[in-house]
């Protein structure tokens, strides 16, 4: 979903880098408490999403090539909401790497109602230039930070930065400690599918993922989210099995995560089933309305 700001615009600001690993760092953006990563190579630096405005993108590039001690040479984005991407425009002389459905998205009215109170448009954000369809390799000199496509889950084009000697990953929005936010935009039947991707990756031992809000999660929290992501659409079938509509969902459903953070993917799987003819029925199927009024 867009993680909108408020109308008072929230206040902007960086927080240190922390190193996770060989040459590789994380740091927290605000205002959406953003992980932001910076892996290092004797080639240069990749930075892995670029914060909200391009002011703080800026910020990010000078402060992570002061604790890198190279250059910035590479950006990678996991997703075009406007957290990750709200900074492209300070690096819009460098490769830009993305999922090939990136692009597009650049454009949609919310990201762009998103960063309009911070003053920044569609002109702020460069196109990327090294797109891929399932998996990309980064190559910083020594080694390699290999890019993958999960599928659709949290957007249809999320993308996760594996760094493979550092035994960790940048898996973007496809999990949260603090729950995965299904918008609008979110797939909540083949999200629970792509996150396989991810749980493959990590079948290793002390392997992290580092979410785009939080802090990392081993392999099991990972596992454990998946299945609760998969429980929505479960939950949904059973309340659409006994009659219980969408306006209805939030009180007579049960749900593994907060509301609000899931609402908007609710209602979407509500669409989905009633796309394949399966929709909460007024009375039971023995005196069918369409037949009654015939
Ligand atoms: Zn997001």
């Amino acid at each position: 979903m867009s993680h909108g700001p408020s109308p008072a615009v929230p206040s902007v600001a960086l927080g240190p880098w922390e190193a996770i690993g060989e040459r590789t760092w994380r740091a927290v953006a605000e205002p959406e408490s953003v992980t932001i990563g910076l892996v290092a190579g004797t080639g240069g630096a990749l930075v892995i999403d670029t914060g909200s405005t391009p002011a703080q993108g800026a910020e990010i590039r000078r402060t992570a090539e002061a604790v890198a001690g190279v250059p910035v040479v590479a950006v990678a984005l996991t997703h075009a909401h406007y957290d990750h991407v709200g900074g492209l425009a300070a690096f819009r002389d460098l490769p830009i790497h993305a999922q090939r459905q990136l692009g597009a998205h650049l454009t949609d009215p919310a990201l762009l109602a998103d960063l309009a109170p911070y003053g920044a448009s569609a002109a702020d954000l460069p196109v990327p230039t090294h797109t891929f369809g399932v998996a990309h390799a980064v190559d910083l000199g020594d080694r390699v930070v290999e890019l993958i496509s999960v599928g659709r889950a949290h957007t249809d084009h999320d993308a996760i930065a594996v760094v493979a000697d550092a035994r960790l990953i940048f898996a973007g929005d496809i999990v949260e400690p603090a729950g995965p936010q299904l918008g609008p935009d979110a797939d909540p039947e083949r999200w629970p599918g792509s996150l396989d991707h991810l749980i493959g990756l990590m079948l290793r031992p002390d392997w992290l993922a580092y979410p785009g809000h939080g802090g990392p999660m081993a392999m099991a929290d990972v596992t454990l989210q998946r299945g609760w992501i998969a429980s929505i659409l479960g939950e949904v079938t059973n309340l659409v099995s006994d009659g219980i509509r969408y306006e209805d969902a939030e009180q007579r459903g049960d749900w593994p995560f907060p509301w609000q953070r899931i609402a908007p993917g609710v209602r979407t799987a509500y669409d989905l089933l009633a796309a394949r003819g399966f929709a909460p029925r007024d009375q039971l199927p023995i005196i069918r309305k369409d037949v009654r009024e015939d």
